[in-house]
């Protein structure tokens, strides 16, 4: 069965977003636990936790339909090792604050090089990084997003996502989301449902479905192979309709959040109904 949702505000406070989300015919939800321009928060109240719980259960979503997503703010892969480390201390918050909610899983960017050191260096401290932070902290997933590689961001190739599990201590902590953007802007074509099933089959190869945690299904305003970030609305964009409609019949992609992080909300509603109908 598929999971489907949005990215939904958490403006209000927390206990909003199982709310929002429900109102929008959602089965699935990602949220930011946190201001996501700020490094860390004030800590999360006993009834705050409580409200956000309770909201959770009572409108159906457990942790395996909600993928939290970390604060644009963090670079694991930050050269400069001052900056890594206030990052480092950041992934950590997160990663606590996502424990208290009773969340198994937490998205994250996987870094940037800032054209100082090799892509490979980087990923090697982004690494080190992700090792870090699961020591510090117990239960939660570390779900590595793929990336347009727009700047000098890393993740754009299948292979640097194979590379950080290789490189990740605990392997029952970490896992991937696949952004349909991103994997469209890095040069993965999934403009027709041949072209999604030979992406998903080069994704297979290289890192493997099984470590597929989630994903952002969005249709993308930037061309394909363009290393652009530029979200779109289902079916208004350059991937188009007919990559959703193959997604949504492929059974591996069951039980886990299908986040849509497209611009329109006020379209949610219908794109969720328009991929519920598509799954079957
Ligand atoms: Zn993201
Ligand atoms: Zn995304």
């Amino acid at each position: 069965m598929k999971t489907i949702g949005a990215h939904v505000s958490t403006s209000g406070g927390l206990h909003q977003a199982p709310l929002n989300a429900a109102a929008i015919g959602a089965t699935a939800f990602a949220l930011f636990t946190k201001n996501q321009r700020q490094w860390t928060a004030p800590p999360l109240t006993a009834a705050e936790i409580d409200l956000f719980r309770k909201n959770c259960a009572e409108n159906g979503f457990g942790p395996a339909q909600i993928l939290p997503h970390d604060s644009y703010l963090i670079n694991l892969g930050n050269p400069d090792p001052a900056k890594r480390a206030v990052s480092l201390d950041s992934i950590v918050h997160e990663l606590r604050r996502c424990e208290a909610l009773g969340l198994d899983r937490l998205n994250f960017h996987p870094g940037s090089h800032l054209r100082e050191i090799s892509e490979e260096e980087c990923l090697g401290l982004v690494a080190d990084g992700m090792n870090r932070a699961l020591e510090k902290t117990k239960g939660v997933t570390l779900v590595i997003e793929n990336t347009a590689g727009q700047g000098s961001n890393v993740g754009y190739r299948f292979e640097h996502l194979a590379r950080l599990i290789e490189l990740t201590e605990d392997k029952s902590r970490v896992g991937v989301c696949v952004d349909t953007a991103h994997a469209f802007g890095s040069g993965y074509d999934l403009r027709t449902a041949e072209d999604v099933r030979a992406t998903l089959a080069e994704f297979d190869r290289v890192v493997g479905l099984e470590w597929l945690r989630g994903m952002h299904l969005n249709d993308s305003k930037a061309a394909l192979g363009s290393r652009v970030d530029r979200h779109h609305s289902i079916g208004a964009g350059l991937i188009g309709e007919e990559c959703f409609r193959t997604l949504m019949k492929d059974p591996r992609l069951d039980g886990i959040p299908l986040v849509l992080e497209t611009i329109d909300p006020d379209l949610w509603p219908r794109e969720i109904a328009d991929l519920r109908k598509w799954a079957g």
